[in-house]
């Protein structure tokens, strides 16, 4: 049996760390107060987006690697991760996006062929995750490899610092309470899924903060963010603001039936927490957390330096 690590948090930043150390012969537990799917990680669009979302110097390499992952996730129809032609358009002109060369289809689209109203954009080829089913899927994929899960609350990691020599900290958000980290704050996020198989290619409007897309458990409409709200209800006005502006680009979807009304708190920070912290004297914590918008799109880069710290704090 290998060394034993405590992983605290299951969504999808817990659970891509503790599979990749798992990977690597660790004797992984996970401390989770939630199971999918009643996380943030459930409530995400999710996409791989290659936005210059975070301020991290390792964000390109960390989006690299989970890009990868996906596409290679996405060649079977066993997880929730398939690819989707988005359509991603511009107020203004703008540069050539950094991973362009990574992805499988790019194209810039001709002015005269651009929705009226913008001035640039391009049709790329990514991967969108059906959340509740590809947090399933790495749920199993972690207990296959043998993990356990244990349900529970911990007030914060000192909590644990006494019966846990190796800690990995991937409690999202709430990082501002386990680990007492003043510039953590939420990023409320809502989205409305709809019943619309017709919809078959994606859409994002960054500007506008619209996005539309296809999953095959619906499509997902969105969205909004809100800094330091930590109001897990939904509020009807967002509702009717998010359908206004998607049924604009896309007028079938106001014909569409609503299926959901989701509400998540995205773990917004200045940069994202990727280090190692001695708690105390025999208990090291390996901190992943304060991802932002983006959780899914850096999650397999973060797991892989996870791994690294691990094996550099023996
Ligand atoms: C509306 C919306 C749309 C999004 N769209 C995208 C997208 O298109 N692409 C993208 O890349 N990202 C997207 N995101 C962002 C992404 O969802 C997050 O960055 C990611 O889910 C964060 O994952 P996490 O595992 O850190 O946090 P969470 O999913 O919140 O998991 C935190 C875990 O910590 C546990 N925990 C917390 N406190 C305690 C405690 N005291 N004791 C024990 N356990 C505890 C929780 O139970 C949970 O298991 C979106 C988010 C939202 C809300």
């Amino acid at each position: 049996m290998g060394q034993a690590i405590t992983v605290v948090g299951c969504g999808v930043i817990g659970l891509t760390s503790a599979i990749r150390l798992q990977e690597r012969g660790y004797n992984v537990t996970i401390i989770t107060r939630d199971l999918p799917p009643k996380l943030t990680s459930a409530v995400a669009g999710a996409y791989w987006y290659g936005g210059e979302l975070a301020t991290h110097s390792s964000r390109h390499r960390w989006s690299s690697i989970s890009l990868e992952t996906y596409l290679q996730l996405a060649k079977g129809d066993y997880c929730g991760v398939s690819t989707f032609r988005m359509l991603e358009v511009f107020g203004s002109r703008v540069e050539e996006p950094w991973y362009k060369d990574l992805l499988p289809f790019y194209q810039r689209v001709a002015p005269a062929d651009l929705p009226v109203g913008y001035a640039d954009g391009y049709w790329i080829e990514i991967p969108i995750v059906e959340t509740p089913r590809y947090l399933a899927y790495l749920v199993e994929r972690f207990r296959q490899g043998g993990g356990q899960i244990e349900q529970r609350t911990i007030s914060d990691l000192h909590e644990l610092a006494h019966d846990h020599a190796n800690i990995v900290n991937c409690s999202g958000v709430y990082a501002r309470h386990v680990a007492h980290d003043n510039f953590v704050y939420p990023m409320r996020g809502q989205v409305v899924k709809v019943d619309a198989p017709e919809v078959k290619t994606a859409f994002s409007d960054d500007d506008a903060f619209t996005y539309i897309l296809p999953r095959k458990d619906g499509v997902v409409l969105g969205g909004i963010s809100q800094k330091d709200n930590w109001d897990l209800e939904i509020d009807a006005e967002v509702t009717a603001d998010i359908l206004r502006r998607c049924e604009a680009v896309q007028p079938e979807i106001s014909q569409a039936p609503i299926i959901a009304e989701l509400v998540g708190l995205r773990p917004g920070r200045h940069e994202v927490r990727l280090e190692t912290e001695q708690l105390t004297d025999g208990c090291t914590v390996i901190h992943n957390y304060g991802h932002g918008g983006i959780g899914y799109t850096l999650s397999w880069g973060c797991a892989a330096d996870v791994v690294a710290l691990v094996e550099q704090s023996h």
